[in-house]
């Protein structure tokens, strides 16, 4: 099974894969609100609307990101 790392917003839940990265960083320069590697963690994913995030995650090359919406019923 490979590693799986979660944040999350109140509106979708990011899934990271870090055997699945190539360290493009390709999120990080497009959108270093979102995605820092000099912060802790790494993916603050509560600073910028929601579309523009998974905008980018659907940039990933490697597919070592991917998303969910976290539905209220
Ligand atoms: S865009 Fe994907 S592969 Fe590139 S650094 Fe970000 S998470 Fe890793």
């Amino acid at each position: 099974m490979i590693e799986t790392k979660k944040y999350g917003n109140d509106e979708i839940t990011i899934n990271w894969k870090p055997s699945l990265c190539c360290r493009s960083k390709i999120c990080r320069n497009n959108l270093p609100e979102v995605f820092n590697s000099s912060e802790n963690p790494w993916i603050n994913a509560g600073t910028v609307d929601t579309k523009r995030i998974t905008d980018q995650i659907d940039k990933c090359p490697s597919k070592a990101l991917s998303y969910t919406y976290d539905t209220k019923i």
